[in-house]
């Protein structure tokens, strides 16, 4: 180790955010080096997405810029990251080498439409943030038809968010007086709407979206996407518009290594070590193990809680303490009605060793606190 420690964060998402300014809050810039490598120089919250595509955000009133971070003593390096080298102690991006003491691996999913034949030609990305505009263009002039929405591999962000999408798809079609002439058909491959959830709150989920009409099909694996067909493994389904939940796999940089095989993430425990010494993971580059075949589900609530329980346990290591901390898989992720209300499905992974989940009513009082989460990150982290 170098005189200062040297953590070096890849990827500025909820993980890596969430895990520098931790560190930052509690380390001055003479005790701990700093450095947070992204391709992009912006972050946002997940959720932002689907107000862009309502209509009651732009892009550029839902993002934090990560320059901000150098006010902080926190460096920030915008750039490409294509290797980690666990014996060099460095990572390497498009343009440099950079060494580190520390390093946590918060990179996230990476959404794979290529590997659906005909998906990229044939429909829109709902998680693509270049494709929002288009997406709002198109719902703000379809008169009449089919609407698909599909979830085309699991797992996937936030499992409630493309259900919410459906409802305020709904709720924009509705206000503007076409909903009665265009259908919302929901896709998943699951056999319930949450597994991640549990059956009870799956089934809550399920008579929310059929109260406003929209038709749940479930075990539905897609095998490909043609001009407006699905086609899956057992049946085929038309649409006029497609918005999909495009496949999601670990970022390249992380099979090179060797971190995760194809098709896999990382594989962790609570503590988020990885089988190199000083070498974290957190968040949706990762899986985390819990009882009954499931793992914890992609979200930036889990992604932010690991991401503080990491920095916590480096600055132990930093203190020669022993104290070491553990992932409590706590969390909750809101879901909006398209009517403003929301309800926040809570989830303890840990609970008993077996997950417990609830879903609270639908009231205007959570669509304020999801206001506000989003608010309370952006004001925090930059
Ligand atoms: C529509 C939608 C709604 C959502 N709603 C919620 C919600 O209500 N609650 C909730 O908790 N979560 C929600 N999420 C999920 C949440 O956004 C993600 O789970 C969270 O962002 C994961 O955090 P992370 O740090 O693991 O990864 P990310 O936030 O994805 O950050 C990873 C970062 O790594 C960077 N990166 C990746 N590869 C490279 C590379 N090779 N070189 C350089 N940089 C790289 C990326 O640019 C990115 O900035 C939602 C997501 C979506 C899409």
């Amino acid at each position: 180790m170098t005189d200062i420690p040297h953590v070096v964060i890849l990827g500025g998402g909820f993980g890596g955010l969430s895990a520098a300014n931790e560190l930052r809050n509690s380390l001055p810039s003479s005790e701990i080096k700093i450095t947070v490598i992204d391709k992009k120089d912006w972050f946002m919250v997940g959720f932002a997405k689907l107000w862009i595509i309502n209509g009651t955000r732009t892009f550029e009133n839902s993002i934090g810029s990560l320059k901000e971070l150098q006010k902080k003593d926190i460096d920030f390096i915008k750039d490409e990251i294509t290797s980690i080298n666990f014996k060099n102690k460095d990572v390497e991006t498009k343009s440099r080498k950079i060494s580190f003491d520390f390093l946590i691996i918060s990179m996230g999913a990476t959404l794979a439409p290529q590997k659906i034949p005909g998906l990229q030609e044939n429909g829109f990305n709902l998680y693509d943030h270049n494709q929002l505009t288009d997406i709002r263009n198109k719902l703000e002039n379809i008169e009449s038809g089919k609407i698909a929405i599909s979830i085309m591999g699991m797992p996937y962000k936030c499992p409630p968010a493309p259900f919410e999408a459906s409802l305020l798809i709904d709720s924009m079609l509705r206000k503007r007086g076409v909903r009665d002439a265009i259908e919302i058909h929901f896709y998943s491959p699951a056999p319930i709407t949450l597994p991640a959830a549990g059956p009870e709150v799956s089934k809550q989920i399920l008579e929310l979206v059929n109260s406003q009409k929209i038709i749940f099909h479930n075990s539905c694996k897609i095998k490909s996407v043609e001009s407006k067909k699905l086609i899956f493994e057992n049946s085929e389904s038309e649409f006029d518009l497609l918005l999909a939940i495009p496949p999601h796999i670990a970022p390249k940089a992380i099979y090179d290594c060797g971190l995760a095989k194809e098709s896999g993430f990382i594989i962790i425990d609570r503590d988020c070590k990885t089988s190199f010494e000083n070498v974290f993971a957190v968040g949706d580059v990762t899986s985390l193990p819990v009882a009954e075949n499931m793992a914890v589900p992609k979200a930036g609530i889990f992604a932010e809680g690991e991401g503080i329980i990491v920095a916590k346990n480096i600055i132990s290591i930093i203190q020669s303490k022993n104290d070491f901390l553990l992932f409590d898989g706590k969390g909750g992720c809101f879901i909006e009605s398209g009517r403003d209300t929301a309800s926040v499905i809570e989830v303890d992974m840990f609970s008993d060793d077996k997950p417990s989940t609830n879903i609270t009513k639908s009231t205007s009082d959570n669509l304020f606190k999801k206001i506000e989460f989003e608010r309370e990150r952006l004001s925090k982290w930059f």
